[in-house]
């Protein structure tokens, strides 16, 4: 049986970048799944599909291969063959998957996928539905979380580093605007799984958050 570990929370914990540290110390791999959406939402765009049409993404989606492959610098997403991982990170791409990520017909190929290759590896799968639904059995949940004006504060901190030029303000607004969207939708909505642990990183940096994780996680696997 492989090893398996659900890692959900908000946008902004830290998911991803904590995700990877705790995966590259397990020496296991980190399927993100919000890069999975992200594959839907940019290929609808660039085949010329209203990422708002549900119906069309839907029919989209039925015969789209995706997947992912890991090579030094991370985790590489294809569609349909063709790499799209260095087109993931735009506020266009942010947009497009959370609007995607609301259709059953969607959620339910990801899920389908994600089950599929957590099968077959060792792995640390993040994102917003995978305690609750992708892996609902998995041995370790863990519920990443930091309070919104934190979060938002990283995430400004991030963008001026790349040069935008939005305010503090409108971060925090999009931010709690997209947590309402993730948790209100009607299906596989984001919350804590009841036996996930939740762990706020409001008062922790970077390593510490990493070093709290690695204890959860081999205290519940019963490792050194
Ligand atoms: O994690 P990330 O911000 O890259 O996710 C992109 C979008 O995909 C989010 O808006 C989120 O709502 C959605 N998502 C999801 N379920 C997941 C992972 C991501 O609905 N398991």
């Amino acid at each position: 049986m492989p090893i398996n570990i659900a890692m959900d929370g908000p946008v902004g914990a830290g998911k991803s970048t904590i995700a990877d540290c705790v995966a590259n110390a397990l020496g296991i791999l980190h399927l993100d799944t919000g890069a999975m959406y992200r594959a839907v939402g940019v290929t609808a765009l660039k085949r010329g599909i209203d990422p708002c049409d549900e119906e069309k993404v839907t029919e989209m989606c039925r015969s789209l291969v995706l997947d992912v492959s890991y090579a030094k610098d991370g985790q590489h997403t294809y569609a349909d063959g063709e790499d799209v991982t260095g087109i993931l990170r735009t506020e266009e791409a942010s947009m497009a998957a959370s609007k995607v990520a609301t259709y059953p017909g969607v959620r339910a190929q990801m899920v389908e996928a994600q089950q599929r290759m957590a099968k077959n590896h060792d792995m640390l799968v993040d994102g917003r539905d995978i305690g609750t639904r992708v892996l609902a059995d998995a041995p370790v949940k863990i519920y990443l979380t930091a309070s919104p004006e934190v979060r938002a504060r990283r995430r400004y901190l991030q963008l001026q580093e790349k040069g935008t030029s939005d305010t503090y303000e409108k971060v925090l607004a999009d931010l709690i605007e997209r947590d309402r969207q993730d948790m209100n939708r009607k299906t596989d909505p984001l919350r804590k799984a009841e036996d996930a642990v939740e762990v706020d990183t409001s008062e922790l940096t970077f390593d510490e958050s990493v070093q709290e994780i690695l204890r959860i996680v081999k205290e519940a696997l019963g490792v050194g």
